[in-house]
């Protein structure tokens, strides 16, 4: 549905977006993730036919970006970072506008409208001016003028950022829901919300794509040592002296120390290995033992391993 291939976008001297492929298919959720100045909004105005890139170019239902941009309007529902929305406006009048800009007859515009209003659940703001409803409603707004429509293509520049914790989840869950028969693509520099909402994660940095794939697939492909967590109850030269001993333990920080209990990192080439070594030392010198459990890779670590990795740079946690 969406295939972008190699997209080039430079401003001056600043290279904005280099080389940038990538797809989405249909009925696929695919979140653009990277930090603030990643190239993400430059990505999906290029995709919205707002702004031509450099060089390359990119297809959405078939329709080429430079050849067909007013094909590629009619697909595309499009919720831009600062949402274009009229204060002054009560939100019927506002979504009456956009429906008519987007050529629905009366009662094609009558029938989107009832849609919207329950599906973005605005009822209760219907009648009331934009510049006064919260940031949450203004969101929902922003979302339902994208949706006027029925595009089939939902491009969404971060949806949820400015909101709060329970309209967040509002939000993801109605993108979720809007997916079921659209293509979404939506941006955000949060890891967690890029796993959660999406089927696929397109990972974007200093304007390269480098990285593609679900958010298991993005784990599993980060080579990073395991790491133990251990915290015992002993006198902390011994324990040290004794993690110093370890073959299979290729460092270790202490990152607590509390009533008498050592919390440790441990860095290993396996966790098998080390942990038959560590079961000697523990029987051996007879510790207390609080905790002793491998540490998990989180997704910002899975993040932050793979920008890292994609850069040349040693992988730390
Ligand atoms: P993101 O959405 O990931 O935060 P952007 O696509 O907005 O990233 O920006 C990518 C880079 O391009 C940034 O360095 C930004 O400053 C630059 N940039 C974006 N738009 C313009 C513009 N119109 N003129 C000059 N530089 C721009």
């Amino acid at each position: 549905m969406i295939e972008a291939k190699q997209l080039t976008m430079t401003y001056g001297s600043t290279v904005a977006v280099k080389e940038a492929s990538f797809k989405a298919s249909k009925g696929e959720i695919v979140g653009l993730l990277g930090p603030n100045g990643a190239g993400k909004t430059t990505c999906m105005n290029i995709l919205a036919t707002q702004i031509v890139p450099t060089s390359g170019t990119a297809t959405v239902g078939g329709y080429d970006i430079h050849e067909d941009p007013i094909e590629i309007r009619r697909l595309v529902g499009y919720l831009p970072e600062i949402n274009p929305l009229y204060g002054d406006m009560e939100v019927v009048e506002y979504l009456q506008f956009v429906g008519e800009g987007r050529n629905l007859g009366e009662n094609g515009l009558k029938e989107r409208l009832d849609w919207v209003v329950e599906n973005c659940k605005i009822k209760e703001v219907y009648r009331r001016p934009i510049g006064e409803l919260s940031r949450g409603f203004q969101q929902r707004v922003g979302l339902a003028q994208a949706l006027i429509h029925d595009p089939q293509v939902l491009i969404l520049d971060e949806p949820t950022s400015g909101l709060d914790p329970l309209q967040i989840i509002e939000i993801r869950n109605l993108i979720r829901k809007l997916a079921k028969d659209k293509t979404v693509v939506f941006s955000t520099h949060i890891m967690q919300e890029a796993s959660v909402i999406s089927d696929r994660i397109v990972i974007i940095s200093e304007g390269e794509i480098i990285a593609d794939g679900t958010a298991e697939e993005l784990q599993a492909r980060v080579e990073v040592s395991p790491t133990t967590i251990l915290s015992v109850k002993a006198e902390k030269e011994g324990v040290e002296r004794a993690l110093e001993s370890l073959s299979r333990c290729k460092g270790f920080n202490l990152m607590k120390e509390e009533d008498g209990v050592l919390t440790y990192q441990l860095e290993a080439s396996t966790h098998e290995g080390l942990w038959e070594e560590l079961a000697a030392l523990i029987r051996d010198n007879r510790w207390v033992v609080k905790e002793l459990k491998p540490q998990e890779l989180s997704l910002e670590d899975t993040f932050i391993a793979v920008t890292r990795a994609s850069r040349g740079l040693t992988v730390e946690r």
